[in-house]
């Protein structure tokens, strides 16, 4: 049978996935890390949260929270090697979630990572308080529970910086097996953890990389990190100037050649994901989807309280999209929406360098078309793949990136 263009395009995924061998392509067959959300909703309210996080929402806005158990032997029924409870949400506004996934971790021998403000405003507990309930929740792990606190001018708006001064001198004090890390964001004027440091009496070194070290009066050290603005939901460049803060100009320039007008763009400054032929990292949203980190559309997610990861695996490892992330990375996914963009297809509403937020359904096909073209070679795609793909690519003259280089 005949297909026209427009239904070629539209039904490609559907047709080509289930013809697609998970087993046969190059990918880890266990996750390495997992970042889980136990909530999406926050009692802070930073100005730039890329998750948008809200103060209230429907209760599948803090499922995972209810399921700090399940989560755990998910994961180690999924041969998963270490889980990070994640802020975007607060995780502190969920205490009991958080105690309860360190207690299973701890007997379950599963390496542990908290990222969180260092603060609930839903909880008045004294970072003291806070870091020796963990504490006990961790007691008797074999990897020291590790904490990174976000630190930049945007938490310190919202609720200062006493509270992390307070954090970093408690843990000293109460958990010194314990690592700990601070994240910074990568913006110009932004001097919170200059601001900090001061007020530790420690000394900060910066590195051109983007990272350094905090000495504290200890002489303990403490790794800083400055990571990528994203410009996703609350985190735009309007944001930025309203607090005198702008892009690094490399940055700036990078958008500029973007041609794009700087909303939800994406992720054009982040770190290289952690999605490779050797480590597949996933993400486990607060209302139970798992998804490869940053490297799965959105009509192939499923919750880890309904399915095994096998089961997951074998839906999600078919799709060329993460095929091409797991060569190419986000650049790679950028390309290819520039490619349907330049056919005409998708508008300006199109996020340029995000697969995870990438709605349109047309340009969603295109770039499955565009990926099974462009990583035939490294993955295992079927002549009926290869040709539904083709018929897509020349239906909409769409220029796969390596035959424009
Ligand atoms: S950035 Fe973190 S602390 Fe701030 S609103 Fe978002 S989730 Fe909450």
């Amino acid at each position: 049978m005949q297909v026209d263009g427009a239904t070629a395009l539209r039904s490609l995924r559907a047709r080509i996935l289930p013809l697609i061998d998970p087993q046969a392509q190059p990918l880890p067959s266990a996750p390495h890390t997992a970042f889980a959300w136990p909530t999406r909703l926050c009692s802070i309210g930073c100005a730039h949260c890329s998750f948008g996080a809200r103060k209230r929402g429907p209760s599948e806005a803090r499922l995972v929270a209810e399921h700090p158990v399940d989560l755990v032997d998910w994961l180690i029924a999924a041969k998963a090697r270490r889980l990070v409870i994640c802020g975007g949400g607060e995780p502190l506004d969920e205490p009991a979630f958080v105690q309860e996934a360190l207690r299973r971790c701890a007997e379950r021998a599963l390496p542990v990572e908290l990222y969180t403000a260092g603060i609930s405003l839903l909880h008045a507990t004294s970072p003291a308080d806070a870091i020796a309930a963990l504490r006990a929740a961790h007691a008797g792990a074999a990897t020291p529970l590790a904490v990174r606190l976000s630190v930049d001018a945007f938490h310190e708006e919202r609720v200062g910086l006493e509270h992390v001064v307070r954090w970093i001198q408690d843990q000293e004090r109460l958990a010194p097996e314990w690592r700990l890390s601070l994240r910074g964001i990568r913006v110009e004027g932004d001097g919170s953890i200059e601001r900090l440091a001061a007020r530790l009496g420690a000394s900060l070194e910066r590195s051109a990389k983007g990272s350094g070290w905090m000495t504290l009066r200890s002489g303990r050290r403490v790794l800083c990190e400055w990571k990528g603005f994203v410009l996703e939901n609350r985190g735009s460049l309007a944001v930025l100037a309203s607090r005198g803060l702008a892009l690094p100009s490399a940055e700036r320039e990078t958008l500029a050649s973007m041609n794009h007008d700087g909303r939800n763009v994406g992720r054009p400054f982040s770190a290289r994901l952690t999605v490779t032929n050797r480590r597949i990292d996933l993400e486990i949203h607060a209302c139970g989807t798992v998804n490869i980190l940053e490297s799965q559309a959105a009509d192939l997610r499923m919750r880890f309280l309904d399915h095994s990861w096998s089961g997951m695996r074998s839906a999600y490892f078919r799709d060329p999209l993460l095929h091409r992330i797991v060569v190419h990375d986000l650049p790679g996914i950028a390309e290819l929406i520039a490619a349907a963009h330049g056919a005409g297809l998708g508008g300006p509403g199109v996020p340029a360098f995000s697969l995870q937020n990438l709605r349109d359904p047309d340009v969603l096909n295109a770039i499955t078309a565009l990926a099974v073209f462009e990583e035939t070679g490294g993955f295992t795609y079927p002549p009926a793949v290869r040709d539904a793909a083709r018929c897509v690519v020349d239906a909409y003259g769409l220029t796969p990136p390596a035959a424009a280089k």
